[in-house]
């Protein structure tokens, strides 16, 4: 029956203002995405440990997850037909919680959690970044970019650039069409889909590039990525991913 929110017949109304700044500052307060734990952290430390597992074995190349007692390190696709690229890292299988983590991003604008993404990519990458003069993002075509207000590619890669001091390049690729969903299409599909998207500028002789992107599904478009890039003269294309379909 007390009404919390107002204060006695005299008294500053001093009350409903505090508490109004708290749940003002509880709304602002980043909580993690997971678990709603308010840390001040998108991804709190307990589930970027439970849910982004550096101990997976998987293949060099594509970041496949592999039998873990194999003394291979690269998947039977990667050693029959290489991809364009020359490596990849993953945080994680694209599967629950990590689709909705990604989502949230993607669809949600929940920002913060690209700062999260790159911080894990940036330490989990370390041997990738080494060899690596370049940070260069997937690009969405122009209309998507405008639409969604950002990329989230490019908000990962940010994080990444600043955490290992290399450059972040977005004037290398041009992506010269809107692509759709992969994963909604068919293995030869998704080739086709991706198939000359991409256009890599300038002459980038030499380059060592490290490619970011948040999902990988099949590893087309990376393909397509690191093709263009290639042609336009990189000499190494790796990639960092968040989330890779099983
Ligand atoms: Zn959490
Ligand atoms: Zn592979």
């Amino acid at each position: 029956m007390a009404n919390t929110d107002s204060e006695g017949s005299g008294g500053a109304p001093r009350r409903p203002l505090a508490l109004g700044l708290a749940r003002l500052r509880r709304l602002l307060a980043p909580r993690c995405v997971v678990c709603d734990l308010e840390d001040g952290d998108p991804l709190c430390p307990g589930c970027a440990r439970d849910y982004f597992a550096s101990d997976v074995a998987r293949c060099a190349t594509c970041a496949l997850r592999l039998p873990s007692a194999r003394g291979d390190d690269r998947c039977g696709n990667c050693l029959r037909s290489p991809p364009s690229f020359d490596g990849t890292v993953v945080l994680a299988d694209y599967a629950p919680p990590v689709d909705r983590m990604v989502a949230a991003l993607k669809f949600g604008g929940r920002l913060p959690l690209a700062e999260a993404f790159g911080r894990l990519l940036a330490r989990a990458g370390r041997p990738l970044l080494r060899d690596s003069d370049v940070i260069c993002p997937v690009p969405l075509a122009f209309e998507r970019q405008s639409e969604r207000g950002f990329n989230q590619a490019q908000e990962i890669a940010r994080r990444i650039a600043a955490d290992c001091g290399r450059p972040l390049r977005t004037d290398l690729l041009l992506r010269t069409r809107n692509t759709s969903a992969q994963m909604d299409l068919a293995l030869a599909e998704r080739r086709r889909n991706v198939q000359g998207a991409f256009v890599a500028r300038g002459d980038l002789a030499a380059l060592r590039i490290a490619v970011v992107d948040d999902v990988m599904t099949t590893g087309a478009t990376l393909g397509e990525v690191a093709a263009a890039l290639k042609r336009a003269g990189a000499a190494r294309v790796g990639n960092l991913v968040v989330a890779r379909t099983p």
